[in-house]
């Protein structure tokens, strides 16, 4: 477990005060290529045990006791969800998050793992540092397992905010429903699979549980995106493709976040992948942000959007 201390890998930078920009908003959803995330997935977590709590009775005249809250358990969800048919499948589902009401815009990274997908583009990182951009980095199981230090130095550092991005990382369906070739999960005890078999390595990771989720490939059915709400977690898509990804050359992802200038950024998710050093991901960025910054678009960290 030590190599998951995040004390053991503070090299973040300090001072954070003026981080935050502003945005623009042009929208656009470029829908086109998120199959750099599309791995095949690897062996389905244990099944976790139960461990919801029982609710404490308030009693007349004295204070409320608010109970240690719990995820449910995978066989309450089994039981609560089994028995719902999904009626929408896709990138922008009934439940999931695509945009903010926040002024700023808020960039999002995947690392998705698997034999092509367990790098790190540093320069990209050492872009948003020198910058100091903040940004939401959502991993995956397999690419913390490939890579648990760098995992707890991204964890440590205040100018990043990790969510999970899946166990396997699977398309999050509860009948099975594939994108970009990839089967989803089978149902709604792979759902649960799926997304707490990532969130326990991350406890262990962060020292707390990630807020937000976003699915391999981002899509979701409904059910799916409501098991992942009644599990605590946000689910989270996006509105604007950065680098399609990680397959669109640099002067194209310079040209695609740039668009947030418009609006300026306001309320904007920008989805991009910072585990393809190859791609031209952390030389778009390099481009973009600068211009970004003097046209006045501010940027924050998911959570920083979405207040508890
Ligand atoms: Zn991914």
């Amino acid at each position: 477990m030590g190599e998951f201390q995040p004390g053991d890998h503070s090299s973040g930078p300090t001072g954070l005060p003026g981080r935050r920009s502003l945005l623009a908003a042009a929208a656009g959803l470029a829908m086109t290529g998120l199959a750099a995330c599309a791995q095949q997935p690897v062996a389905a977590p244990a099944p976790r045990p139960a461990t919801v709590s029982t609710p404490v009775a308030e009693e007349v005249g004295q204070l409320p006791v608010v109970p240690e809250t719990a995820p449910p358990s995978r066989s309450q969800v089994v039981a609560e969800f089994s028995g719902r048919k999904p009626v929408e499948w896709g990138l922008a589902v009934a439940g999931v998050v695509a945009k903010t009401a926040s002024t700023h815009a808020v960039l999002t990274f995947d690392a998705c793992g698997g034999p092509q997908g367990s790098a790190c583009d540093q320069p990209l990182l050492k872009t948003l540092r020198k910058l100091n951009v903040p940004a939401t980095l959502f991993v995956n199981g397999r690419w913390i397992k490939a890579n648990p230090g760098l995992a707890a130095e991204l964890a440590a550092d205040p100018l990043f905010e990790l969510g999970n991005h899946g166990y396997r990382h699977q398309p999050l369906s509860v009948n099975g429903r594939s994108a970009y070739g990839i089967p989803g999960t089978a149902n709604a005890g792979e759902v649960y699979d799926e997304i707490m078999g990532n969130q326990e390595v991350m406890e262990r990771l962060c020292g707390k549980a990630p807020r937000f989720f976003r699915a391999g490939t981002a899509y979701y059915d409904d059910v799916a995106a409501a098991i992942t709400n009644a599990l605590g977690l946000v689910p989270v898509s996006f509105t604007v493709n950065g680098d399609g990804g990680a397959t669109f050359p640099a002067p194209t992802v310079a040209g695609e976040v740039g668009k947030i200038a418009a609006g300026h950024g306001a309320g904007q998710i920008v989805i991009s992948h910072f585990n393809q050093p190859a791609g031209g991901t952390a030389e778009g960025y390099a481009r973009a942000l600068p211009g970004l910054l003097d046209r006045g678009v501010t940027f924050a960290r998911l959570g920083d959007t979405l207040p508890l």
